[in-house]
Parts: structure tokens; sequence; C-alpha cells
């Protein structure tokens, strides 16, 4: 079904109805993601809170507004760039997402991969990095660094929520979007 999804309006009315792991039954509203492959850049977070569960949308909440002056800081627009999450539903109490989760959704995130075809994968946080990578280093080392896979490049950076917990530097991230942005005008 998923695989069928022939486009993103598709993947997203299947995705609205998705009942394959527990968060289906917490949840007030699926958070697909928004934006579009325009700039060639895909945003992975990790998974919606409070606010994107009540409204529907990714990083609207305090972490958007700071995932929001990185994107204007980096010359990236939002509208341009695909934002999502590694789970389209609020885990309760925003707790990490389990394992078990992770891989019921993972079928919707390789589609979107799959129909909007980034050349760059932002990872924002270790659990998006983990999903896409397998990887389980620290943050640290790995940050602003690239990873290349058969269909895209992945460049792990901070979530912003990170940010608001004061455990990195805002600077970062819009380094790494400024980074991603100028290779992918670099290939084009
Ligand atoms: N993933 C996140 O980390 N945050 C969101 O708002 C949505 C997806």
């Amino acid at each position: 079904m998923v695989e069928e999804a022939k486009n993103i309006a598709e993947l997203e009315a299947i995705c609205r109805n998705c009942e394959l792991c527990p968060l289906a039954e917490t949840r007030q509203n699926v958070v697909f993601g928004e934006g579009s492959g325009q700039a060639g850049i895909f945003l992975l977070g990790e998974a919606p809170g409070a606010k994107e569960d009540q409204i529907g949308r990714p990083f609207v909440g305090r972490a958007g507004n700071i995932l929001n002056r990185a994107l204007d800081q980096s010359g990236l627009i939002r509208e341009d760039v695909f934002i999502t999450g590694s789970v389209k539903c609020r885990p309760p109490r925003n707790r990490n997402p389990h394992q078990g989760e992770i891989e019921a959704c993972r079928a919707f995130l390789e589609r979107q991969l799959t129909l909007l075809r980034p050349k760059i994968v932002i990872c924002m946080g270790l659990v998006s990095i983990r999903n896409l990578l397998g990887l389980h280093s620290r943050l640290a080392e790995i940050r602003g660094r690239f990873f290349e896979t058969p269909s895209f490049r992945v460049l792990p950076t901070y979530h912003p929520a990170a940010i608001l917990r004061g455990t990195a530097d805002a600077s970062c991230l819009a380094e790494d979007f400024k980074t991603a942005a100028f290779e992918v005008k670099l290939n084009q």
C-alpha cells in the first residue's frame, strides 16, 4: 500500500489513517511532514511534540522557532525543504520513540525519500541518525560531516531541542544548514 503511493499527497492520505503501531491510539493528529523537494534538502527529526500533535504540522513549537531561525540564517526557505520526523505520531509525554515504532514508521519515511529524491538528508539528533545510518556515535564526533549512501548524502546535526536545552550551540545548526545549502547549489 505505502509502496504503491504515486505521490506525496497519496502517501499522506495513507499515513493519516495509519494504525501500524500503538502511537495511533494516543495521537491527536498524524504529523506527516511538509514542504517540498524543491531545494533537494530533506530535514529529518525525531517525533512530534505536543504542539505538533495538536496542529498536525512538524516543528511548530519552540524547537520550530529555533529551526526557522537557522533556516533563515542559512538562506534556505522553509517551504522549499521537506521537514518530517522519524515517527509521524507523538509518543506519550514526549518520550523517545521506541525501536518498534520507528520500524513501523520506516516505510513512510522510505517512500517519502523515494518520491522526493533529496540530494541531502539532514538528520537532526541521534534518533534520526540511528534510524537512517545505524550509527551509534556521539553527535559531537559526527556533526557537520557528510555520510554517503547510494541515494543521497546524510549530514548529521543537532536537534533544535538540544539548543533549547542548552546542550548545543544555535550557530552549529545554522552552519550545518549553510553547508547543505552550499553543497546542493554546487552540484546543481
Ligand atoms: N520530528 C521532530 O523532531 N519534531 C517535530 O516537530 C516533528 C518531527
